[in-house]
C-alpha cells in the first residue's frame, strides 16, 4: 500500500487545481495575473492559493513595489516552492532502467542506472524497487510520495496496466499496483512518448501554448498532441502514431502490417537496412554511415535525406489535420539530424497547407535521462486530477 501522505498538495477543487497548474508552469505570478489567465476572479485566486502557502507549496515572494491595474495593493508575485515535494521518474527500457528524483518543476536533483538481467516481472520489479531505494536518500526521502513509470508500448495510466511492450515481451501486466506494493509509493504509469510530452507541455516548449505536438525519431517514430491543454490518447489510446501514417505506396513493409509507413523508412533501423542496401554492404555499421555521409558520400547522404523527406510528410500531416502552434522533433535519431533537417524542413515547407506552415518547427536532441524525467512529470500531474481530452 502507498505511504500516506498527510501533508500533500490540497488540490480539492478544479480551482485549486488551475491556479496551482497556472503558478507551477508560468509563476512567479501575481494573483491579478492569475485571475486574467485563468478566467477565475481574484477573490477565488486568493481562496485556491492560501492551502498551498499554508501546506509549504506556494510563497508570496515580496512585493515589487508595483500596483496592479485596478487593485489597491502591490501585486505579490505568488511562486512555487519546488522542494516542498519530490518525484521519482523511471524509464524502463530493453536493456535498463534509467531513474531520476526532480523537484516540483521537474527540475533533475538525482539520477541512478541499472542494467536489466532480464524482463521477467518479478526482476523487473526489484530492480525497479531497488533503484527507487538508491535514489531517494535524505530528505529526498522523507518528501517523496510519487513514482511515474514511463514505458514504450499500451499502457493503460487509468488502471496501471502495461497491455502490451513489445520490447520487454508483457502482455497485461498490473505494474502500478506491483510497483506500490514494492515501493510504497503512489505509482502512475504512461506510455513513454505521452510522457515526455507532458514535461514539454509543462516545462518546455508547450508552456503558453493551447496546442502542439512533441515527435520522436530513433529506434521507433512517436508523437503525442497536446490540444487544449490536454493529452489526445483517441478513442483506442493510440491517437499520433505518426510513424505509421503512411507516405510512400508501395514503400517498404512495416513491422506494423502495413507499407510505406514513416518509421519503415526514417527509423534507425530502416536507415541503416537502405544504407547497407546502397552500399552493397551487409556489415555496414550505423556510425560507419553517418560518418561517411558527413564526408560528403552522396548515396548515404540520400538515404538521410529520404528518411527527412519521409518525416516532413508525416509532420505535414499532423499539421494539416491538427493545427498545433509548435512541433517539437526530438528523440535518440536527432544526434544525427545534420543529416536530415533540411529535407524536412523542405518537405514540411511545400507540404504544410497555408497557414499551417507558420507553426514552429523546433529540432532538438533528447538526452536519454529525459525520458526519465518526463515519467517524473508524469508523477507531477497525479497530483491533479484526469488530465486527458
Ligand atoms: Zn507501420
Amino acid at each position: 500500500m502507498p505511504r500516506s501522505a498527510p501533508a500533500r498538495a490540497p488540490i480539492t477543487s478544479p480551482a485549486a487545481a488551475t491556479v496551482f497548474t497556472t503558478v507551477l508552469t508560468e509563476g512567479p505570478v501575481s494573483r491579478v495575473d492569475v485571475a486574467r489567465r485563468t478566467g477565475l476572479s481574484a477573490a477565488a485566486v486568493t481562496k485556491a492559493a492560501r492551502p498551498f502557502i499554508e501546506a509549504g507549496y506556494l510563497e508570496e515572494l515580496a512585493s515589487e513595489g508595483r500596483t496592479a491595474p485596478g487593485a489597491g495593493r502591490p501585486a505579490n508575485p505568488l511562486a512555487i516552492r519546488p522542494d516542498r515535494e519530490y518525484f521519482v521518474g523511471v524509464k524502463i527500457t530493453g536493456d535498463d532502467l534509467i531513474g531520476v528524483v526532480t523537484d516540483l518543476r521537474a527540475d533533475v536533483r538525482a539520477g541512478a542506472h541499472h542494467a536489466l538481467a532480464s524482463h521477467d516481472v518479478g526482476h523487473v520489479v526489484q530492480a525497479l524497487a531497488d533503484l527507487v531505494g538508491e535514489l531517494l536518500t535524505g530528505t529526498l526521502r522523507e518528501r517523496a510520495y510519487c513514482l511515474g513509470i514511463a514505458v514504450s508500448g499500451d499502457v493503460d495510466r487509468a488502471s496501471g496496466v502495461v497491455r502490451y511492450s513489445p520490447f520487454l515481451g508483457w502482455r497485461d501486466v498490473p505494474l502500478a499496483e506491483l510497483l506500490e506494493e514494492a515501493t510504497g509509493l503512489t505509482v502512475t504509469l504512461e506510455n513513454d512518448v505521452k510522457a515526455l510530452a507532458v514535461a514539454e507541455q509543462w516545462f518546455g516548449e508547450g508552456v503558453g501554448a493551447s496546442s502542439f505536438a512533441l515527435v520522436t525519431v530513433g529506434t521507433g517514430i512517436g508523437s503525442a498532441l497536446v490540444v487544449n491543454g490536454g493529452l489526445v490518447r483517441g478513442a483506442h489510446g493510440v491517437a499520433g502514431e505518426i510513424g505509421h501514417v503512411p507516405v510512400a505506396d508501395g514503400g517498404p513493409s512495416c513491422h506494423c502490417g502495413g507499407q510505406g509507413c514513416v518509421e519503415a523508412i526514417a527509423s534507425t533501423e530502416a536507415i541503416l537496412t537502405r544504407a547497407r542496401q546502397v552500399t552493397g554492404e551487409p556489415g555496414l555499421s550505423m556510425d560507419d554511415a553517418v560518418t561517411r555521409a558527413r564526408g560528403g558520400d552522396e548515396p548515404l547522404r540520400e538515404v538521410f535525406a529520404g528518411a527527412g523527406h519521409a518525416i516532413g510528410l508525416g509532420l505535414a500531416a499532423l499539421v494539416n489535420l491538427f493545427g498545433p502552434e509548435r512541433v517539437v522533433v526530438s528523440g535518440e535519431g536527432v544526434a544525427t539530424y545534420d543529416l536530415f533537417e533540411d529535407q524536412i524542413r523542405r518537405t514540411f515547407a511545400v507540404q504544410a497547407f497555408g497557414s499551417a506552415a507558420r507553426c514552429g518547427l523546433v529540432i532538438r536532441p533528447l538526452p536519454f535521462e529525459e525520458w526519465a524525467r518526463g515519467a517524473a512529470a508524469v508523477a507531477v500531474q497525479s497530483l491533479f486530477a484526469s488530465d486527458s481530452v
